[in-house]
C-alpha cells in the first residue's frame, strides 16, 4: 500500500460513513414527521396524540442537532488528519516536551481537550435547550460544573496511568506489545466495573436502600423465585439531573445491586415495577453482561492486533496526513494509537446493524423471560408508559433502527410480548 492509496480508502471510508449517517437520520425525520398526526393502532386506546406529538418533535430535535454533529465530526477529522492538525499539535509537543512518555500524554490530553471543547456547544444546547424544552431538564448549572470536574479528575486518574501503561508497553515488548496492552486494557475494564457501583457511581448521585416494605417484600420474593442473589435493592435520585427513568443491574458476584431511578418508581405500580426488575433477571439469566464483556474483549484483542500490524507501516501515517514529509517512520506510537482510534469508527460504523441487532435480540430474551416470571402485560403497560414519559417515538424509520436503536421499535417489542410464548419451553 502507499500513502496515496491509503488515503483514497480513508476519504471513501469517511465519505461512506458519513453519508450513511447523515441519510439514515434524514430517513428517521421524515419517518417520525409523516407519522405526527396518528397515534399507531395498536398504541391508540394508551397514548394520546398530545403526547405523541411531543415525541415526534422531541425525536426531530433530537436528530436535526445530530445531524449538524456529524457534519462537525467529519469536518473536524479531516482537518486533525489529512488537513495537518495532528501533525502540527505533534510538532508542538515535541518542542516543548521532548519525545517522551509525557509529550504522548500531552498529545492525548490536548486531542480530548479539543473534542471537548468542539462538542460542547452541542452538548450544552442539548441538555439546557432541547430536554429543557420538553420538560426533562433537571440540571442547573452548579451541577453540571460539579460532574464536569469530577469527570476530569475521573478521566485523569483514570486514563492517565492506563495511557502510560500503554504506551510504555508498546515501546518496550517487542513486536507482541498488543497482546500485554490487551491485558492491561482488560483489567483497568474490570477494575472500573468492579468500583463503578460503590466508588464511582455515588461520586454523582445518592443511593439509599429501598424502603417500601410492600415493594420490597414483592421484589425480594420475585428474586427468590429466579435464583438471584443480590447484595441490595438501591434507589437513585436520577431526578436529581433528568425527569427520563430507568433501572439498571451493577456490579459483579454477590456484590450485584439493583438500581431504580427515583423517577422510575414515582411513575409505575409494583407490578409493572415487578415486571420491569424480571427484564433485568433476564438479562442477568441469558448471561448478556458476560457475553458482551466476552465479545468486546475479543474484539478489543482483533483491534490492537491490527494497530501492532499498521503502526509500523509508513503509509498509515503519511496516508493519514502525518509525517508526510518523510519522518512517518518515525512517528513514534502515541500518535499511531490516536490517529487508529480516531480512524477505527469511520470504518466500523457500515457493521453497527451487527452488534445493535444483537443487543435487540438480547432485549427480546430478556423481555421473553419476564413475560414468564411475572405477567406480559404489566411489562407492556411499564413499556407503554416509559415511552410514553421518556417522549420516545413509536414510529422510527425501520432502517435508522437497524443501525442504531439497541432496543427494538416499540410496536415490535409490545407485539412480540402479546404472542403467547411456544409452549413448554
Ligand atoms: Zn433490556
Amino acid at each position: 500500500m502507499t500513502p496515496y492509496h491509503f488515503t483514497l480508502v480513508f476519504l471513501a471510508a469517511l465519505a461512506l460513513s458519513t453519508a450513511l449517517r447523515l441519510w439514515l437520520d434524514i430517513r428517521h425525520l421524515r419517518h417520525v414527521r409523516a407519522h405526527r398526526d396518528r397515534v399507531p393502532d395498536n398504541f391508540a386506546d394508551r397514548i394520546d396524540l398530545a403526547d405523541h406529538r411531543k415525541a415526534a418533535d422531541y425525536t426531530v430535535a433530537k436528530v436535526r442537532l445530530g445531524l449538524l454533529e456529524i457534519a462537525v465530526d467529519a469536518i473536524v477529522l479531516l482537518a486533525l488528519t489529512l488537513g495537518g492538525g495532528l501533525g502540527l499539535l505533534d510538532q508542538a509537543m515535541r518542542a516543548w516536551l521532548g519525545s517522551g512518555y509525557l509529550h504522548g500524554l500531552a498529545l492525548f490530553a490536548c486531542v480530548s481537550l479539543l473534542g471537548f471543547v468542539i462538542g460542547l456547544p452541542a452538548s450544552l444546547y442539548r441538555t439546557f435547550r432541547i430536554e429543557a424544552r420538553f420538560g426533562f431538564n433537571k440540571l442547573t448549572w452548579p451541577l453540571w460544573f460539579a460532574d464536569l470536574a469530577k469527570g476530569a479528575v475521573l478521566t485523569v486518574l483514570i486514563s492517565g496511568p492506563l495511557l502510560f501503561a500503554v504506551l510504555w508497553l508498546m515501546d518496550v515488548m517487542g513486536s507482541y506489545w498488543w497482546l500485554y496492552v490487551w491485558l492491561v486494557w482488560l483489567a483497568t475494564n474490570l477494575l472500573v466495573l468492579f468500583l463503578y457501583p460503590t466508588v464511582i457511581a455515588p461520586l454523582f448521585n445518592k443511593f439509599t436502600p429501598l424502603e417500601d416494605v410492600s415493594l420490597k417484600a414483592r421484589i425480594e420474593a420475585l428474586l427468590t423465585r429466579c435464583g438471584f442473589a443480590s447484595s441490595g435493592l438501591f434507589v437513585m435520585d436520577g431526578s436529581k439531573r433528568s425527569a427520563h427513568g430507568n433501572a439498571y443491574f451493577t456490579g459483579f458476584g454477590r456484590a450485584k445491586r439493583i438500581v431504580f431511578f427515583d423517577t422510575l418508581l414515582d411513575k409505575l405500580s409494583p407490578e409493572e415495577i415487578e415486571a420491569v426488575l424480571a427484564h433485568e433477571l433476564g438479562h442477568f439469566k441469558h448471561r448478556h453482561v458476560i457475553k458482551r464483556i466476552a465479545l468486546s474483549s475479543v474484539l478489543s484483542l482483533a483491534f490492537l492486533w491490527l494497530l501492532g500490524q499498521l503502526i509500523d507501516q509508513p503509509w498509515f501515517f503519511a496516508g493519514l496526513g502525518v509525517g508526510a514529509d518523510g519522518t512517518a517512520s518515525s512517528m513514534g506510537t502515541a500518535i499511531g494509537l490516536l490517529l487508529f482510534s480516531m480512524v477505527l469508527p469511520v470504518f466500523l460504523f457500515p457493521l453497527a446493524p451487527l452488534t445493535s441487532g444483537l443487543s435487540r435480540k438480547h432485549e427480546y430474551e430478556a423481555d421473553a423471560y419476564a413475560a414468564k416470571q411475572t405477567a406480559a402485560a404489566d411489562l407492556i403497560s411499564a413499556l407503554v408508559k416509559l415511552y410514553r414519559d421518556n417522549a420516545a417515538t413509536l414510529t422510527p424509520d425501520p432502517l435508522h433502527s437497524l443501525f442504531h436503536d439497541s432496543h427494538p421499535p416499540a410496536s415490535q417489542r409490545i407485539a412480540r410480548l402479546q404472542t403467547p410464548s411456544p409452549s413448554g419451553t
